[in-house]
């Protein structure tokens, strides 16, 4: 059980309300700003980006005025758009009357953080093309401490899990990984990885996009461990609180060979960890090397995401230790 009393309670608490707060932001952004689902643009993507960067970066400078804050954006390209500016403002004043366009843009602009010895990293909305899509997206925060990640939280307003429709997946060092409901209404529910082993039961999570990861070796990886069942496809880090809840076993993120020199950005890998680990599960990178956090804004010293159940990570794992001394055979 979550103990009532722990080192990072007063940081999870205020995650936990601040993330349930930004998907009353997001959800807001699809019914007023995407009308048709077809013609969609960008656009409702970049005001939820916005506003909850926006909002997430005041409330953490009231609450902890010293704490860094890393955010995906930046105000830069705001204030170019007279329109997106008004539409940003509108959702932030949802919840913030009182919010003038020029403090929102201050506030995005305090996530402009550098990695120093404590610091949160948010991905507003993690998984966009779902967002646009209507299907799964995440707000993910986590903070940072001694470059270890010591809290996660995921808000997954369309998942449904543990019979709730959207909810918020957490964990805090030591302290299990939860699933809760975005009004907190609801006893949390532990989560915990799968137990399975049996190699052709592996159940595959991969990215939505085929320009994320790279399908040929993911296909290669299934057929070496006898697995038929199709990868399951999702965006964003919802996958992690499947995999974390068992749901699952194994999270590939590979290398597209179009993009064979990308690395991570700390903000779509860090708050899925802290989650995952908790729910006694594992996360390397594809060379089994443990994720560094202290790199910079990027996993810079990473290649690719392993994550699993725990048990069948070694045998991933040298599936890509062999092709990456054999990568023709
Ligand atoms: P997913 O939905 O799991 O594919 O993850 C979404 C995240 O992938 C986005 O937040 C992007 O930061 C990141 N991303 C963008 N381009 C790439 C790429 N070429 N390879 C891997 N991830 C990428
Ligand atoms: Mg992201």
């Amino acid at each position: 059980m979550l103990s009532s009393d722990h080192q990072y309670k007063k940081e999870l608490e205020f995650s936990l309300r601040i993330v349930a707060a930004c998907a009353r932001i997001t959800r807001s952004v699809q019914e007023t700003h995407i009308v048709n689902q077809e013609k969609a643009d960008r656009s409702p993507v970049t005001i939820a980006d916005y506003a909850v960067q926006a909002y997430v970066a005041q409330a953490l400078k009231a609450e902890f005025p010293q704490d860094v804050l890393i955010g995906e954006e930046s105000s830069g390209g705001l204030q170019e758009s007279e329109v997106i500016l008004q539409g940003v403002t509108q959702q932030v004043q949802a919840l913030l009357p009182q919010a003038t366009p020029g403090e929102v843009c201050a506030w995005i602009d305090h996530g402009k953080g550098e990695p120093s010895l404590r610091f949160w990293v948010l991905d507003p909305v993690d998984g966009t093309k779902g967002f646009l899509r209507r299907m799964q997206y995440a707000t993910a925060l986590a903070l940072v401490e001694d470059g270890e990640v010591v809290l996660g939280v995921l808000g997954c307003p369309e998942l449904d899990f543990g019979g709730l429709h959207g909810g918020m997946a957490y964990a805090a060092l030591g302290q299990g990984a939860w699933w809760q409901a975005l009004d907190g209404n609801q006893t949390p529910q532990a989560l915990h990885v799968s137990a399975q082993e049996d190699l052709p039961k592996i159940r595959i999570l991969r990215s939505f996009e085929d320009s994320h990861t790279n399908s040929s070796q993911i296909d290669a990886l299934a057929a070496d461990l006898g697995i038929t069942a199709e990868p399951v496809r999702m965006d964003s880090q919802v996958k992690y609180v499947l995999l974390a809840g068992g749901q699952a076993e194994l999270l590939l993120r590979l290398l597209s060979s179009d993009n064979p020199d990308y690395r991570e950005s700390i903000w779509d890998q860090a708050p899925a960890y802290r989650v995952l680990l908790e729910a006694g599960g594992s996360m390397t990178d594809m060379y089994g090397r443990e994720l560094d956090f202290t790199a910079g804004k990027k996993l810079s010293r990473n290649q690719g995401v392993i994550a699993s159940n725990g048990l069948i990570h070694t045998t991933a794992l040298n599936f890509f230790a062999q092709n990456q001394k054999n990568p023709n055979g």
